[in-house]
């Protein structure tokens, strides 16, 4: 076999240590930098970033890992497959960005999310007529720099199957996997160029593969494999795998005559010992967690590691997956306390627990004791420290479990509801937030820096909502919102003021292309010192003699959104900040606000990858969303957001979450979702958006008209409730005047045909 290395992450963040990628690549947008410049960036940043791996001691480092927007782009892009209709952007680098976000006359391709994590991928379109072509200028590029810097590379390529199965097709029924055969001829070249560029390992990821998968499917990948395996002059294959288990596909796998397999023990279970072909492979373990931001238990990892020496040939230690979903440095963190920043490794800190894990393994304990001993003391503070049990909130969260009463039949709460708020058929209202004008960004960078004081910064905040309840009015819509100027992000608001979460200074990670976030951190057990919207939200209240709905984030966004605890299950820390969000709702129902919006745009991306672990997912989502709004009267309405239209296998699930009233995305998908809902028992409120808010375009009066109707067809008229797909905050302040004022005409004229 070939050599082997030790030890390795597979994949780094690239978005720079202080964003650098970020702003270069905006400045080249918006032609402030032009595309020399934006390379140079780029360049440096990727040397950087594998010099730094390599003096931390890695004997084997990832390239091809760096994007200008995205790897699956990238791949597309590697095989020939970017849609036809950018072909007429003549610069490949603006090709590839019209390709990422479109331009006036291009549509960009649709973006998803990468398996279970809040990284969004660019999802390649694949039709007939697509004929696929290597261009390998880019992992070639990439390795002969990292050589040329005397870097150990290894470059990194998604497979083809994944691939193939994480695209769309376009113009066609047949399984894209279909076209594996005409992929494999383009791999094998591929091989070959890299081992005529002296790459002795190549990383090919196959994430896919720890989905559900048919028996087909895992035949096609093992065909694939054997095929590529067969070949004569390439470099050595790491077939790699992360997020979850391979299960029946490792077997088929492990009988090719591929040398090696990254499998991810963090998130997975595969049991090594038990596929005897592995024990003639070359296996890199992913004990230390490249999802997550806490400290290894390295004794247990080198347990782990041992326990694996026996049934595999050669081991390597690694990250479990790449570290582009974690934070660079806990150095940039200054505002941590002593004990927590001793729970925490981002990356750098990540890559010397593989190094210590390594050294450990290959040459035993004794020089890296120190490491062992600092993590062991570390998990003995952690263990104890009073913030991780609060027993106060522990029992009060007990007996509330123990003691609450569900809440009336919805068709009773529905009859209570109306009586008191007296609205008209088909009222009117908003998913919550208002444009984030340039006044408000300006004031919160301004109390940031110190320039205003928190006063000013309130008075500021309060005029953006008058002037919000004041359009509302204005536009005559019925059910109104404050506008959550004050709010930077929907669930950085939360933790900012729940005891329990951290906020990062620059724990930046990768959300899409550009566009980064700062997970807070939820380290602690939860509570709430103190009301969090409800003084917003009574003066908004205040302004105007309608209702004005209160609004919130569910508990299961909260979680999804944040880095978790690792050290109770994910049931229990949902239930603790639903606690603290029931606390807000009955204190917005004290405050006399008799709607209150609880969203969870991220209920179905916490689904679990595999089938088998979706019911205990859900019931206990389901059960914090109905612990957090449960608290309430029946006569105070509680209504729910979620940001999409394909139900699919949460479509029960959002039946059980008993919501008054669901918004969700309708327009793009023509109301079909309502006949979906219908087909469940679907029996509450629903507002299915009737315009698309991802496009600036105004809908026409009749356009929602028609669309309303179409949803009479689906919902009767008592159940039937009128507003846009989602929040406004990313539109422009004149087309959102324009097009809710052709909302509420389309409303009234529907009305005037009932
Ligand atoms: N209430 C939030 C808003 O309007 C909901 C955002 C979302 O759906 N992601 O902005
Ligand atoms: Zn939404």
């Amino acid at each position: 076999m070939t050599t082997t290395f030790t030890a390795t992450v597979l994949g780094s963040p690239r978005i720079g240590p202080h964003r650098e990628l970020k702003r270069a690549t905006e400045s080249y947008w918006t032609g402030r930098i032009d595309a020399d410049a934006l390379q140079r960036v780029a360049r440096d940043l990727r040397r950087q970033g594998l010099a730094d791996l390599h003096s931390q001691g890695l004997d084997s480092i990832p390239v091809n890992t760096f994007s200008f927007y995205d790897q699956m782009l990238d791949t597309a892009v590697l095989l020939g497959a970017l849609p036809d209709r950018v072909a007429s952007v003549p610069d490949p680098l603006d090709r590839y960005f019209a390709a990422a976000r479109g331009t006036d006359t291009i549509a960009p391709l649709e973006m998803t999310k990468w398996f279970d994590t809040n990284y969004h991928y660019l999802v390649p379109e694949i039709s007939p007529s697509t004929t696929f072509s290597l261009d390998a200028s880019k992992v070639l590029a990439e390795l002969a720099e990292a050589h040329s810097d005397g870097i150990p590379a290894r470059p990194v390529l998604i497979g083809p199957v994944t691939f193939l199965l994480l695209s769309k097709a376009i113009g066609t029924d047949e399984p894209l996997l279909t076209r594996l055969d005409e992929l494999l001829p383009l791999y094998g070249d591929l091989l070959g160029k890299l081992a005529d560029a002296d790459a002795s390992w190549v990383q090919i990821d196959e994430p896919a593969l720890v989905c559900d998968r048919t028996d087909e499917e895992i035949e096609a990948a093992r065909t694939a494999y054997e095929h590529l395996s067969s070949l004569g002059h390439r470099p050595a294959i790491l077939l790699t795998s992360y997020f979850g288990s391979l299960g029946d596909a490792l077997p088929a796998l492990a009988s090719t005559d591929v040398e090696g397999f990254a499998i991810d023990l963090v998130a997975g279970q595969d049991s090594i010992g038990s596929v005897p072909d592995l024990a003639r492979k070359f296996v890199v373990a992913g004990v230390v967690d490249g999802r997550n931001v806490w400290r290894t238990d390295l004794d247990s990892a080198l347990s782990t590691l041992g326990s694996l020496l026996g049934s595999v040939d050669t081991l390597a230690v690694s990250s479990s997956c790449s570290l582009l979903h974690v934070p660079y440095t806990l150095a940039a963190e200054s505002g941590l306390d002593k004990a927590l920043r001793s729970w925490l490794a981002f990356g750098t800190e990540k890559v010397r627990e593989v190094v210590t894990l390594a050294t450990a393994l290959t040459q035993g304990r004794e020089s890296v004791e120190d490491d062992f001993g600092l993590a062991r003391a570390a998990a003995s503070t952690r263990g104890n420290d009073k913030r991780l049990n609060d027993a106060a909130l522990r029992g009060r969260l007990d007996a509330v479990l123990r003691s609450a009463t569900g809440r009336a039949p919805a068709a009773q709460r529905r009859k209570i509801q109306a009586e008191l708020l007296s609205l008209p058929p088909l009222p009117t209202t908003t998913i919550g937030s208002y444009p984030q004008t340039s006044k408000i960004r300006v004031a919160r960078a301004a109390l940031r820096k110190g320039e205003i004081g928190e006063t000013e910064y309130v008075a500021r905040m309060r005029a953006e909502i008058a002037d919000v309840v004041a359009l509302q009015e204005k536009l005559d819509l019925d059910v109104l919102v404050h506008g959550e100027p004050e709010r930077n992000d929907m669930v950085q608001y939360f933790a900012e003021q729940l005891e329990g979460f951290f906020a990062t200074a620059s724990g930046w990670v990768q959300s899409y292309g550009t566009r980064c976030v700062r997970p807070p951190i939820l380290y602690g057990d939860v509570s709430r010192p103190k009301p969090m919207t409800v003084d917003w939200i009574t003066y908004a209240q205040s302004l105007t003699d309608k209702p004005v709905k209160g609004m919130l984030t569910g508990p299961v966004t909260i979680l999804a959104w944040s880095f978790v605890r690792d050290d109770q299950p994910l049931s229990d820390s949902a239930n603790q900040v639903a606690l603290s969000i029931r606390d807000e709702t009955i204190d917005l129902q004290a405050a006399g606000i008799r709607i209150i919006q609880v969203d969870e745009p991220a209920l179905r991306e916490l689904l679990p990858l595999r089938a088998a672990d979706r019911p205990a997912y859900l019931d206990w989502s389901v059960g914090s969303f109905r612990l957090a709004t449960s608290g309430v009267a029946d006569s105070t309405a509680i209504h729910t957001h979620l940001c999409y239209s394909e139900f699919g296998a949460v479509i029960s699930a959002i039946a059980s979450l008993d919501a008054d009233v669901t918004s969700i995305e309708a327009a793009r998908s023509h109301m079909e979702v309502l006949d979906d809902l219908s087909a469940v028992g679907f029996d509450l409120g629903v507002g299915p958006g009737v315009y698309d808010i991802h496009s600036p375009r105004v809908p026409s009066v009749d356009e929602i008209a028609g669309s309303l109707r179409e949803a009479l067809n689906a919902v009767p008229v008592e159940r039937l409730w009128v507003n846009p797909d989602c929040g406004l905050k990313t539109r422009g302040p004149l087309e959102v005047e324009a097009s809710l004022r052709n909302l509420v005409e389309a409303a009234k004229l529907v009305r005037a045909e009932l």
